[in-house]
């Protein structure tokens, strides 16, 4: 499991051969449940319970601004910053010609067929600020340039080559107000 060293593996595998009580059974039980309760949304992309995320079903929420992310898990950094109220679109990946990820295996169609359906007026790019982020983040730019919508990214502050994940939520809240035009 992420994050648990060989320490934490043997503290664990110990204290579920000895535990006296059904907590190791209510733990697998729940690692069940959650595998099978929880899936990708099918418009944003990010975890929902039913076909589509509380996000997404959230009427207090703007339609017209939509902030685009690698993966599902850059949403919940975002959210904590209360500074977005709009609506995401995960990509599930970056375009990375060495690892053989192309913009076929990522959701573009699925965003430019929001464009097309929703009432979206600006797209904020969110994309890492490595090289394949910024090469996934001008392939859409460029799919993009003949809509009626305004393209903007988050400004910087995210450190080079880091994710989302690892920026705090002062420099990530800045990040989205002072995002540019692109
Ligand atoms: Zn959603």
């Amino acid at each position: 499991m992420p994050g648990v060293g060989p320490r934490s593996a043997e503290r664990i595998a110990l204290w579920m051969v000895g535990a006296r009580d059904n907590k190791p059974e209510q733990i697998a039980r729940a690692i069940t449940d959650t595998r099978q309760s929880i899936r990708s949304c099918k418009l944003c992309g990010f975890f929902a319970a039913g076909e589509i995320c509380d996000i997404c079903a959230d009427s207090s929420r703007s339609t017209e601004l939509l902030c685009v992310v690698e993966q599902a898990t850059d949403i919940l950094p975002l959210e904590k910053t209360n500074a977005f109220r709009g609506r995401y679109h995960s990509l599930g990946g970056k375009i990375s010609p060495l690892d053989h990820i192309g913009p076929d295996d990522l959701r573009i169609k699925e965003l430019l067929e929001r464009v097309d359906q929703e009432k979206i007026t600006e797209i904020i790019f969110a994309l890492p600020a490595d090289v394949e982020g910024e090469s996934t983040t001008s392939y859409i730019v460029d799919l993009l340039k003949n809509k009626q919508v305004n393209l903007t990214r988050i400004a910087r502050g995210i450190p080079a080559g880091g994710g989302l994940e690892s920026a705090d939520e002062l420099t990530l809240s800045a990040a989205l107000s002072g995002r540019t035009k692109l």
